[in-house]
């Protein structure tokens, strides 16, 4: 009897154990799915093999401050570096020489706040349109280990990989968010401190506060990282204020919207019949904000394109979808309920019950003035001295990787920045912050360049116009630049399980 008793007990136990596995795996997949990791890797003939020494004749390079291009320059590389930079350069011992034809060579772009999450095609992406280095503010194991294949030879962008933001949750929550959402849950001083060293030793290049981390925890990330000296970065909690930002560790801002967010609260939470109040409320702060954000030595990342669509994606989706290159994104993301781009997925869309009476109207007013806010604080942050970095979010609807960082730099000339600031902005400001040797056209310096046909300084729209690329050693012309393109589209289309003929 007795043995018949621990028999089942243990038939019980078994059997439970193996559905709990069984729906971790299933969740896993799910995730994986969502995230893209399931898309289909881009095919592309062998990789070009990294150039040894280039000669490049007859270009105009931006000067070291980035505000001028210098004409009639010659520039030389070598394996990935900037050897020399003079008018009469000349060929010596068996360098490739490519002629430049009077092209206007930039360094190359970074963009300061991507997602890649799984979907590894991006890096293609981010290089075929000029972006030689990116943050991932999200990071996992995933991106440390492409980022060993990119230092080793693979293509992409040099990666800056900011660990997934550190979050309080309660301890069921904190299973689900971190199987699910892969956040790094933190609940105590002690397990602050064991996360932070732990990613510090396994190669994260920093940290990133959630919206849902603790006081308590946030001030205890704010000592460790400052300790040991690493950056703390990322958005400011929702229980903390402007006072513990200013007495934290915490060296950048990851959207402008996180000042209008914190704002808000003070105001009490503005709605769609008081936009007005707010933004007075807003215009009457800014400056303190500025100049307080200006003293603590805070950087403030934009964003400012995707925050310019809200309104139009809650509202009016299509219009959006169809003013983007949706081919290139990888469909498990557009697809999936996670991050979705979609009619039916699109991750700021209402539920169905919220769409009372003059609720597009009422979305409207609410998003415009959100997005009013961000540019009364972005015009307030350029006044007093603020670094501003270009970042866009990619792979959030509708931020496209690698395109995106052309739209924002537009969306930062348009709300203010002279086209050399919207420059500098993607280049030295962000490699400074990273402390990366880059961002500048400068001897010595890594040789990751754009070359644009026309002049990003009359008007920054140029930053489209590439002719060729440099990045990690090797060099990409502009036929070879759209076979990247060309081998991500094919690849979206076979994994493609939604039709988006409709948005072209
Ligand atoms: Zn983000």
């Amino acid at each position: 009897m007795k043995t018949w008793i621990i028999r089942i007990a243990i038939a019980i136990f078994c059997l439970t154990l193996l559905s709990a596995a069984g729906t971790y795996l299933f969740v896993r997949d799910a995730v994986v799915e969502m995230f893209g990791g399931h898309t289909e890797l881009a095919k592309r003939a062998a990789p070009e093999d990294r150039t040894g020494r280039v000669l490049l004749t007859n270009v105009n390079i931006l000067s070291e401050a980035g505000d001028a291009f210098l004409s009639g320059q010659s520039i030389l590389l070598e394996d990935g570096k900037i050897i020399q930079i003079g008018p009469d350069l000349s060929a010596t011992s068996g360098e490739d020489v490519l002629d430049g034809d009077g092209g206007y060579l930039i360094p190359g772009l970074i963009d300061s706040h991507v997602h890649l999450w799984k979907s590894r095609n991006d890096l293609l992406l981010f290089i075929a349109n000029g972006v030689t280095a990116v943050r991932e503010m999200h990071g996992t194991n995933l991106h440390l280990k492409w980022k060993d294949e990119i230092e080793s030879g693979a293509i992409g962008p040099d990666l800056f990989v900011i660990a997934a933001q550190l979050a309080t949750y309660n301890f069921a929550e904190g299973v689900w968010v971190d199987m699910t959402a892969e956040r790094n849950v933190v609940r105590s001083d002690s397990d602050v401190r064991r996360t932070v060293s732990s990613l510090l030793a396994a190669g994260f290049d920093g940290f990133k506060a959630s919206s849902f981390l603790s006081l308590p925890a946030y001030q205890a990330a704010s000592r460790d990282t400052a300790e040991l000296s690493t950056p703390f970065v990322g958005h400011i909690p929702i229980a903390a204020g402007l006072k513990d930002l200013w007495a934290s560790n915490q060296s950048e801002i990851a959207h402008v919207e996180e000042f209008v967010k914190v704002l808000d609260r003070e105001f009490g939470g503005y709605n769609s019949k008081n936009t007005e109040d707010f933004l007075n409320y807003v215009r009457e702060r800014s400056a303190d904000v500025a100049a307080k954000t200006r003293e603590n030595d805070i950087v403030v990342t934009g964003t400012l394109a995707l925050i310019d669509t809200f309104a139009a994606q809650i509202t009016d989706l299509e219009p959006e979808l169809k003013a983007v290159e949706l081919e290139y994104v990888n469909p498990g993301i557009a697809e999936g309920q996670a991050m979705g781009w979609l009619p039916g997925t699109n991750r700021y869309s209402l539920p169905e019950s919220y769409k009372t009476d003059d609720w597009k109207e009422r979305y409207t007013r609410y998003w415009t003035a959100y997005a009013q806010a961000q540019d009364i604080l972005y015009k307030a942050f350029l006044e007093a001295g603020v670094t501003v970095l270009a970042g866009t979010d990619a792979n959030v609807p509708v931020m496209v990787p690698g395109f995106s960082l052309h739209d924002e730099l537009l969306a930062m000339q348009q709300a203010g920045m002279s086209p050399a600031e919207a420059l500098k902005s993607a280049t030295s400001a962000p490699a400074d912050f990273m402390g990366m040797t880059a961002g500048r056209i400068v001897e010595g310096y890594d040789a990751n360049l754009v070359l644009l046909r026309e002049n990003p300084l009359n008007d920054i729209s140029a930053s489209e116009s590439i002719e060729r690329v440099f990045a990690n050693g090797r060099t990409f012309d502009r036929s070879q630049l759209d076979d990247l393109l060309q081998s991500v589209r094919t690849a979206n289309a076979a994994s493609r399980k939604q039709d988006i003929a409709q948005f072209r």
